[in-house]
């Protein structure tokens, strides 16, 4: 009998399809926001992972940067889209719409009211149902090229318009062609909202495989055109079909009209609908499988694979492949087709914390690759870039492109330029660039009083000084990484001691201070902005990712430092703003978290949970992360407690989902927190796999009580990159109640500069 039941389980597991770990992702997580709230700040990306363009059903009007918003009741264009965030918006997009027999061109007249119970949002195809017509509307990805699949009512004449979105401010005029008798549209999107050259455009071919029983042009300020050319601010395509099934493949590239041609013929050529979407499915659960879960509830495992995939798709690529079979790539920095890789869409602020160290873990060569095109931005635009979508942004604060560089090299990762980023990074640290997010505002005051002074006219100087002093730490580990002169070396190490100048030991506090030394006043810990970028003293006040050591010695020990940790737990969330003139969404977001000043919606504070290992008490670390993954993390469109930020807060979640965290980029090494699963595989790209056990982890046995390290016993808080990288098992004890003494004691804390 026994023997029999397991020959009927073999036979089921033979039948059944390995399980899908891109059908767990739900790419509608997090599109509940909205411009005074934000749940995520993300739309339901189609795309393969990291792919050059994604598709969007829209439902916001052209331009808005809430391009597909869950309350929303109409559908205006199924989109091609590049939008790294809706603070930053998008660029070079289109949008094809089927509308029935009556031809509506112009975006109010032709949406379309739509139900979430007739969507099937996947990361690999979008299918939604126009109710009003009937009509199925379906769009699978490649990287520069897609397939849309639009079922009309059978016998039914019907139209698809394509929308060519208003152009940008000072780009040339939007043109574009319609050839009835090849079924093809052709054209060049001028769309975007700054980091762009002269000359910047999309370049677009469409071409349907039904006849084209008639077709034309619009534009927004005239209206349906029979010509079959247009040039405008604002225009359109319209053609004309026999009802039915209708495909539409698009190929889209930044160089030229015959690149497009070009990417539509390499990557979807005549290949149908389901192969497309298969295809890319595939993709994705390559991507996803290099982490398999086991053990958590189903809404835990579709959380950690909505944010793995969210993790996966920026930056996005951005070079192409030639005629010559060479990857070049337009540079929206200089506006000339260029040799070699480049990425885009991100902003390091963000991401240099965990997006990017999630991809040294799992996408060794690819991160290598990202380096590069780091390294090209530089060649091409004199510097090295800081927000990129796709040139040059002038976003956020801080020289982070330094951490993100040295991580990889640190982490064995050389499939780079080291030397000429290298040449970059230096000059990043030591002038302003054109923008004040690229190289280092206040680099002058900076140099000669080892901070930025808060009465010289630059704002939030507190932020970019603590920040500033990091990305020293940074250099002074890449210039001894690849043997720079030691007075190099130690330049960068004294530097990275400069956090110390902004701490006022009397209040244990991080503070604004004055060219003449004194501090600035009146202090209040809760006051945003200013001094600090998007955050207040209670968040920039950890903003020493290198020497929580060396921070718990300007406190007075790690007594004092625990209590202020706990404090911020502790203490109302109260807040002052003036800064802003309003209440900005991160303020609302840590209000509503009630979890006093934790604000875990923005990415200051994101770190400092795992602090408490560095001051003796890791027991805290893995009760508050195991309650932040389960309180800020929710399944369905209110995913995220505030911007989802290019993968950054999703790969927050994967690496504590997973029992560590990168407190230190630049460091190859991961601070132990609490796994949210029994089990996790690491599939590495070297072939060697890596596993964290936690059999008896639930949710009430969130405690590490002992752990082992391939059959050893492991008594630190912490685990280097190159022991996961050969792979083997940490297997962790997991227990209802704290042990106090495990991991406390300094040999088995993680590193700090002071140590
Ligand atoms: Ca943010």
């Amino acid at each position: 009998m026994k023997k029999l039941k397991y020959l009927m389980f073999l036979f089921t597991c033979l039948l059944l399809p390995a399980q899908s770990l891109a059908d767990k992702v739900d790419p509608l997580g997090g599109t509940a926001s909205s411009f005074e709230f934000s749940h995520g700040n993300v739309y339901p990306a189609v795309a393969v992972p990291f792919g050059m363009h994604a598709w969007t059903p829209q439902t916001g009007k052209n331009g808005d940067g809430w391009t597909y918003r869950y309350d929303a009741t109409q559908i205006r264009g199924i989109k091609l889209t590049h939008q790294p965030s809706p603070w930053i918006n998008d660029y070079g997009c289109i949008s094809l719409m089927p509308v029935g027999s009556e031809l509506k061109v112009k975006e109010a007249d032709r949406a379309a009211f739509f139900s979430h119970d007739r969507e099937e949002s996947r990361p690999y195809s979008y299918k939604v149902k126009l109710l009003e017509n009937g009509i199925w509307a379906e769009v699978a990805p490649a990287s520069r090229a897609a397939i849309l699949r639009f079922t009309f009512p059978q016998g039914t004449e019907s139209h698809i318009v394509l929308d060519a979105f208003p152009k940008g401010r000072d780009a040339d005029l939007v043109s574009l062609s319609v050839d009835l008798k090849n079924r093809k549209i052709t054209g060049i999107s001028r769309h975007h909202h700054g980091g762009v050259p002269k000359g910047f455009g999309l370049y677009f071919v469409v071409l349907f495989d039904q006849p084209l029983l008639n077709a034309g042009t619009w534009s927004e300020s005239e209206g349906i055109s029979p010509n079959m050319t247009i040039e405008g601010n604002q225009v359109g395509a319209w053609v004309k079909v026999n009802g039915g099934v209708v495909h539409a493949r698009v190929g889209a590239s930044f160089i030229s009209l015959e690149q497009a041609e070009r990417n539509l013929a390499a990557e979807i050529g005549s290949q149908g609908f389901d192969a497309v979407k298969a295809r890319a499915k595939s993709e994705w659960e390559k991507t996803l499988g290099r982490v398999v879960i086991d053990g958590g509830s189903s809404e835990q495992q579709s959380i950690f694979y909505t944010c793995l995939y969210r993790a996966s798709l920026f930056p996005r690529t951005f070079h192409e492949i030639n005629a010559e079979g060479r990857t070049v790539h337009y540079s929206p920095y200089n506006g000339q087709i260029e040799d070699g890789v480049l990425y885009t869409d991100n902003g390091f602020w963000d991401t240099f914390r965990a997006a990017f160290p999630l991809m040294t873990l799992l996408q060794p060569n690819l991160d290598g690759q990202m380096m590069q095109g780091i390294v090209n931005a530089y060649t091409e635009s004199g510097w090295i870039p800081e927000w990129q979508s796709p040139g040059h942004r002038n976003c956020m604060v801080g020289t982070n492109s330094s951490s993100i560089l040295t991580d990889a090299w640190v982490k064995g990762i050389r499939n780079w330029d080291v030397e000429k980023g290298w040449e970059g990074l230096i000059k990043a640290a030591h002038n302003p660039g054109p923008l004040s997010s690229v190289g280092r505002l206040g680099a002058e005051f900076y140099d000669r009083l080892g901070y930025v002074p808060c009465d010289v006219g630059i704002n939030e100087s507190a932020a970019r000084s603590l920040e500033y002093s990091y990305n020293d730490f940074c250099l002074w580990q890449l210039a001894r990484a690849i043997g720079k002169p030691v007075s190099e070396q130690n330049k960068y190490r004294d530097r990275a001691l400069n956090y110390r100048n902004l701490f006022d030991a009397s209040i244990g506090f991080m503070r604004g201070k004055n060219s003449d030394g004194t501090w600035q006043s009146p202090f209040r810990p809760d006051s945003w902005g200013g001094v600090f970028t998007e955050g207040c003293s209670w968040h920039w006040t950890w903003c020493v990712f290198h020497d929580a050591a060396g921070l718990s010695k300007l406190f007075g020990g790690d007594k004092p430092m625990s209590e202020r940790l706990d404090e911020v737990f502790t203490t109302l969330p109260t807040f002052e703003s003036s800064y802003y003139g309003s209440v900005i969404h991160e303020i609302a977001e840590m209000v509503v978290a009630d979890m006093g000043q934790y604000a875990h919606g923005n990415q200051p504070i994101q770190h400092m949970l795992y602090m408490y290992n560095h001051v003796g008490q890791p027991w805290k670390a893995q009760a508050r992360l195991r309650e932040v993954m389960n309180s800020m993390y929710k399944p369905g469109p209110a995913l995220y407690c505030g911007d989802e930020d290019n993968g950054q807060t999703s790969a927050w979640y994967v690496f504590s989902a997973m029992g560590f965290y990168s407190v230190t980029p630049g460091v190859p090494q991961y601070v132990l927190g609490s796994p949210l699963f029994r089990k996790i595989t690491l599939n590495l790209e070297n072939g060697r796999t890596f596993t964290i056990e936690a059999p008896n982890n639930s949710p009430d046995h969130v405690y590490i009580q002992s752990a082992t390290l391939n059959g050893k016993s492991f008594t630190r808080t912490w685990i280097g990159h190159e022991e996961i990288q050969k792979g083997g098992t940490l297997k962790l004890e997991m227990s209802k109640t704290p042990n106090f003494q495990r991991g406390t004691d300094m040999s088995d804390r993680p590193y700090s500069n002071s140590m």
